[in-house]
């Protein structure tokens, strides 16, 4: 029995995603990221003495729309609370968090992963503010704070203990990271730290059904190395297990640069953190007016959009789920199959040629430059072979995204439209014929593949303009004359 049969790995996550607000959770500070160090920073994120924090409505409604988004339970009654305890980027001695009522309960996230479709349960998303930032490598001897990122908003998103191997945490997170950037309340930026996740992780024998004492990996800043982490902890755990060693309570930090975690400390006994109401801030109650509001500002989700291309475009799952990976590609597909009903061609074009340009560009498709009536144009020249595809996209397109003209009218500027003209064909097919005695006969005696050698020799005279279809056939005629 190998060990993953006899071992059953638990894994559970928080992420933490700061919504993108301009302003912070409980002041008027902005939350631009990149500032000069501390310059964001008002005495209310300070907590001095006579300030007073204000609820950033914004910031409720963004958490709310995931709550939605999610299928979670709202909560009408709200307060935040006080999470007492030092550290030097914590300025007020205590971060202002919800406790015991976060504003989302339960609710669950869809994954789809090479064993199929999975809902992973959550536990809650709550709000919280950042803490600011300790930074130990600027300074030799010291350690420099910025507190530019305290107070500004999070959510929370926690999943019961309810994933079983590194690739399902890796497709929640992906989910995750889309979902945000999706209902744009946060951009998803894990290198700028806008999504960080803590990783949980237990082993326990298989058909037991008890937690394992689990070992919590902290700040992962990237979806791989949410995946490494687990893995690492899984293999580490199992070994503990299988020489008889208790597994300590810990909590662990990851090294990128081998793939490895190390402890930071040991987790005895739980902290006391001394939680009470902010007296500070009012409660608020979320009226049902308010959260309908929401909801209907709220886009089509992912699994919405993508069941619409499917049963509106009759395209196939895996073309419709690769639309559906950021909302702006699904609008732009739409926006496209408003003047053509080449539906698959659109979102071979799409999924191809202009995936590659972005790609190489490191551009997002709202930075496309190409209008959707433009991108229909040039789809309905190869469809009506009037160009072929291959010279669509690799000359026609470059040339368009440069300066965006009447595609027609580029093709035949550039020479560009395909030859089924009959007598010059002909010509040119003779001509190849004449050239390749040998083969011709090698293709007579019945080496049939040789066919593709005479349709190349036909488009290198023609320069590209015959059409390989029309080409193929006559040559086949004539050949087997
Ligand atoms: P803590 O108080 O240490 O933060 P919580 O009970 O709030 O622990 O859980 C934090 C996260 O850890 C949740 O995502 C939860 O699902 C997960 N978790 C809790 N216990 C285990 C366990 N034994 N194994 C794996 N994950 C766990
Ligand atoms: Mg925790």
């Amino acid at each position: 029995m190998s060990l993953l049969e006899k071992y059953e790995p638990v894994i559970g996550l928080e992420v933490h995603a700061q919504l993108s607000t301009k302003s912070k959770l409980f002041c008027g500070d902005s939350t631009q990221f990149g500032a000069a160090p501390n310059t964001q920073v008002s005495p209310i994120t300070l907590g001095h003495p006579g300030t007073l924090p204000k609820t950033n409505k914004k910031a409720v409604e963004y958490a709310i729309k995931m709550g939605l988004a999610c299928h979670c339970e709202i909560e009408r009654d709200n307060y935040f609370a006080r999470k007492n305890y030092f550290y030097p980027d914590l300025p007020k001695g205590y971060q202002i968090s919800q406790h015991t009522t976060p504003i989302c309960k339960g609710g669950y996230v869809t994954i789809h992963t090479s064993s199929g479709r999975k809902d992973v349960q959550l536990n809650r998303i709550h709000m919280e503010e950042d803490a600011g930032k300790s930074i130990h490598d600027l300074n030799e001897h010291n350690t420099c704070i910025d507190l530019n990122r305290a107070g500004t908003p999070l959510i929370e998103i926690v999943t019961e203990p309810d994933m079983h191997s590194a690739e399902e945490a890796w497709h929640y997170v992906t989910e995750i990271r889309k979902l945000v950037q999706w209902l744009g309340i946060c951009d998803g930026n894990m290198e700028e730290g806008s999504l960080r996740c803590d990783a949980n992780i237990s082993v326990r024998l298989r058909g037991t059904t008890t937690l394992g004492t689990k070992v919590e990996v902290k700040n992962l800043n990237s979806i791989r190395n949410v995946k490494k982490a687990i893995e690492f902890e899984i293999d580490r755990i199992i070994q503990l297990l299988e020489k008889g060693d208790v597994v300590k309570q810990q909590t662990r930090s990851f090294d990128a640069s081998n793939d490895t975690t190390f402890a930071i400390r040991d987790k005895e006994e739980a902290n006391d953190y001394r939680y009470f109401p902010d007296p500070d801030l009012s409660p608020f109650h979320l009226t049902d007016v308010f959260i309908a509001d929401i909801k209907q500002q709220l886009p089509e989700l992912p699994a919405e959009l993508q069941g619409r291309l499917m049963s509106s475009y009759g395209l196939n799952e895996y073309d419709a789920s690769q639309l559906c990976d950021d909302l702006s590609t699904a609008h732009y597909f739409e926006a496209v199959a408003k003047h053509t009903k080449q539906y698959k061609a659109i979102a071979n074009w799409i999924l191809g040629p202009i995936r590659q340009y972005l790609n190489e560009q490191q551009k997002e498709l709202t930075a496309f430059p190409l209008s959707p009536s433009s991108l229909s144009a040039l789809i309905e020249l190869v469809q009506t072979g009037k160009v072929s595809f291959s010279v669509a996209s690799s000359r026609l397109l470059p040339a368009l995204l440069e300066k965006e003209v009447d595609p027609l009218q580029l093709a035949t500027d550039m020479n560009l439209i395909m030859v089924n003209d009959g007598n010059m064909l002909e010509k040119w097919i003779d001509e190849a014929i004449a050239a390749m005695p040998d083969k011709v006969s090698e293709y007579k005696k019945g080496k049939k593949g040789l066919i593709g050698l005479f349709v190349g020799e036909v488009k290198k005279k023609s320069k590209g303009q015959a059409d390989p279809k029309i080409v193929t056939a006559l040559l086949e005629q004539k050949l087997n004359q």
